[in-house]
């Protein structure tokens, strides 16, 4: 008898303690039913979410976020509540997610992330004001460069060109950074028709321009759409994945630029039969200045910032970049579409 007594009173003790925690926590819990009711909730539930307790005990818990209560409540069972306003307050940031526990149970946790984003907002207005900020300069020194000619100062020939390549090289690095920018800065796409047909054309110009007949290039129209989304960003992502094709792809490769039906819409695919790309490296390839050879991203006029600048432009298309890749066979870059940002190709 005082064995259960003592027992009772130790577990008692704990699920005291564990309530303290819970309570102490910043992130907002809340622990629902089989059937979506609030059984208890953390303050920190109460202030970042808005719910009322006890008053909200039982209640569904679409019931339990204020005004916009079921909007919230559909974001989070549809798992697209990583970053929205909180009920409460439109200056906090939350990540709400759900997760199964006990029998049929979920616990709803929600995390303040607002000096998370925050931070990258400063660290994108950096980027984005040092690049602005460099331009002008760049622009001053590259000209006079462009004035100044190797016979002039014979001498200087070789430093001459030198220069020219460098300063070159660092107005690319800013217009790519500007470029990446401007991408992460839109919130929404200009929704026009892209039309394809012309589009690859130009891309084949510009793949021979890259090329000098250094390659075979071909281009390869089997789908008959049209898309939907921002000509110049797309232009600028599918102009990317050409040169990289014309850049890392030994002379008398071939090139082929596709477009294609593929599962669920169509794909852009820029093929190749270049250098290749290990394994290991693909799942980095589309980190800023990530290289697999500095050297030879370098020598061919690389940034670092091309599939960086492609993967921005898919993921405001709602695309999906796959890269598939055999090292000292080729590359396949793909760029799929979902089928509702396809048009009927205009006549
Ligand atoms: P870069 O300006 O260096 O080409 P990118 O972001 O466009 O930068 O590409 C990142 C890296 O991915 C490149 O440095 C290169 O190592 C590799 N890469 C990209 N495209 C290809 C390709 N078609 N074939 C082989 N390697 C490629």
């Amino acid at each position: 008898m005082n064995g259960d007594l003592h027992r009772a009173q130790r577990l008692a003790a704990q699920l005291h303690d564990m309530r303290t925690v819970a309570c102490a926590l910043p992130d907002g819990l809340a622990l629902l039913d089989h059937d979506d009711r609030l059984r208890w909730c953390n303050p920190a539930a109460e202030r970042l979410l808005g719910i009322r307790w006890p008053r909200d005990r039982g209640a569904p818990a679409r019931d339990c976020f204020g005004a916009q209560g079921a909007a919230v409540w559909a974001l989070i069972e549809s798992g697209d509540a990583q970053d929205i306003a909180a009920p409460t307050d439109d200056a906090v940031r939350l990540a709400l997610s759900l997760t199964a526990y006990g029998a049929h149970r979920q616990l709803l946790v929600a995390r303040d992330i607002s000096q998370v984003r925050r931070l990258e907002q400063v660290r994108r207005d950096f980027v984005a004001n040092v690049s602005h900020e460099l331009r002008t300069p760049l622009t001053v020194i590259h000209g006079y460069l462009e004035l100044l000619s190797p016979e002039d100062v014979p001498a200087l020939a070789g430093v001459l060109q030198e220069m020219r390549v460098q300063s070159q090289r660092m107005r690319q690095i800013v217009e790519d950074l500007l470029m990446l920018s401007h991408l992460e800065m839109q919130q929404s796409l200009d929704e026009e028709r892209v039309p394809m047909a012309p589009l690859l054309d130009g891309l084949r110009h510009e793949a021979e321009a890259l090329s000098q007949g250094r390659h075979r290039i071909q281009v390869q129209r089997d789908a008959q759409f049209d898309l939907m989304g921002s000509p110049r960003d797309l232009h600028s992502a599918f102009s990317n994945l050409v040169s990289n094709a014309v850049r890392y792809t030994p002379d008398g490769g071939d090139i082929t630029i596709a477009w294609r039906p593929c599962a669920g819409g169509a794909e852009y695919a820029v093929i190749d039969t270049g250098y290749g790309i290990p394994a290991e490296h693909l799942p980095r390839l589309t980190e800023r200045f990530y290289r697999v050879s500095s050297s030879r991203s370098r020598a061919s006029g690389g940034t670092g910032l091309g599939l960086s600048i492609v993967k921005h432009v898919l993921n405001l298309h709602g695309a999906e970049l796959r890269i598939e890749s055999t090292p000292g066979k080729g590359s396949t870059f793909a760029c799929v579409f979902k089928a509702e940002r396809l048009l009927p190709a205009s006549a």
